[in-house]
């Protein structure tokens, strides 16, 4: 296994000179965007969706990325080659980059680009088979108002909270609700129930961000036949459903067996989970752009 090396604005260096300016805007305010990536078997997995989300995040935030989408896919591609990395996640960040203390981004001369590739263990086959134990936080999802979701912005901060409160209940994940109590998303996942054979996700207008996980799932589904709705519904909706699972880039597709005490289901994963699992994971090295040959 070669040493770990990180891109870090256009060099290739090791972790212990992967460090960034303490005046960065991306540390003082989390002014900033990032994506999280899988490569699986050599392949990066919708990995223009991917930079098409960071792009439009950059956008939207007024952010420059100094990097055309063509070099960026480029950088991804040569990072993974010299970390010598066919399974694993890669972690896109750019940051508004170096400025002062004010928060004026103009002072910002230039977004640096850091790009982290290693492997990833998130949970194990089994959590797969049983499903996670979550809870419902208070803490509320960001207002589209305030920060539109659709950024996959370096703010987390509203996310961590909900991770906190998660924690302090031994959750292994949490369901955020918006302002007026609709189920939004996990932490750091899309959420997906299923009732009666009609598998229902949040609408992204909700305060979710529209995920490429599922995205995914929404595509399997159509193609497969799948009755699948994007509609709002509340927590009880999520106590009274047939399955209930999650989604994203780390997690996959993984059930939830219990939600703030109540046993969902049959109380380990439910049979729609499990086979749009199977559906993901017979394309994720499929679907994507070759890093290796
Ligand atoms: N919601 C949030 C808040 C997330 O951080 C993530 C992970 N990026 C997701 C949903 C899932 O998105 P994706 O499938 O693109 O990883």
């Amino acid at each position: 296994m070669a040493e770990q090396v990180i891109y870090l604005d256009g060099k290739y260096v090791t972790k212990d000179q992967a460090v960034v300016s303490v005046y960065d805007h991306g540390f003082l305010y989390g002014d900033g965007i990032f994506e999280g990536i899988r490569i699986y078997n050599g392949n990066i997995f919708k990995c223009k969706e991917h930079l098409q989300r960071l792009y439009d995040s950059a956008k939207s935030i007024m952010l420059e990325i100094p990097l055309s989408f063509e070099e960026m896919q480029d950088a991804l591609i040569e990072t993974l080659r010299r970390n010598e990395l066919r399974n694993g996640y890669i972690r896109l960040v750019v940051s508004r980059g170096p400025g002062n203390l004010g928060l004026d981004p103009n002072r910002c001369k230039k977004a640096s680009v850091i790009i982290i590739a290693e492997q990833l263990a998130i949970y194990s086959e089994e959590a797969y088979r049983t499903g996670l134990k979550t809870v419902s936080v208070s803490t509320r999802r960001n207002i589209p108002d305030a920060l539109n979701p659709k950024i996959k912005s370096l703010n987390y901060l509203n996310n961590i909270l909900v991770k906190i409160q998660s924690n302090l209940s031994g959750a292994g994940e949490a369901i955020m609700m918006n302002a007026q109590g609709y189920v939004t998303e996990g932490s750091g996942d899309n959420i997906f129930i299923v009732k009666n054979g009609v598998i229902l996700t949040p609408p992204c207008y909700l305060g979710a961000l529209d995920g490429i996980t599922r995205q995914a799932i929404i595509e399997i589904c159509r193609r497969k036949g799948y009755s699948l709705k994007e509609e709002p519904f509340t927590m009880h909706d999520v106590y009274v459903a047939d399955e209930v699972f999650l989604t994203g880039t780390a997690a996959e597709v993984i059930a939830v067996r219990e939600v703030d005490g109540r046993i969902i289901g049959e109380g380990h994963a439910g049979p729609i989970t499990l086979k749009l699992l199977e559906e993901f994971r017979s394309i994720v090295d499929q679907d994507g752009v070759k890093a290796w040959g």
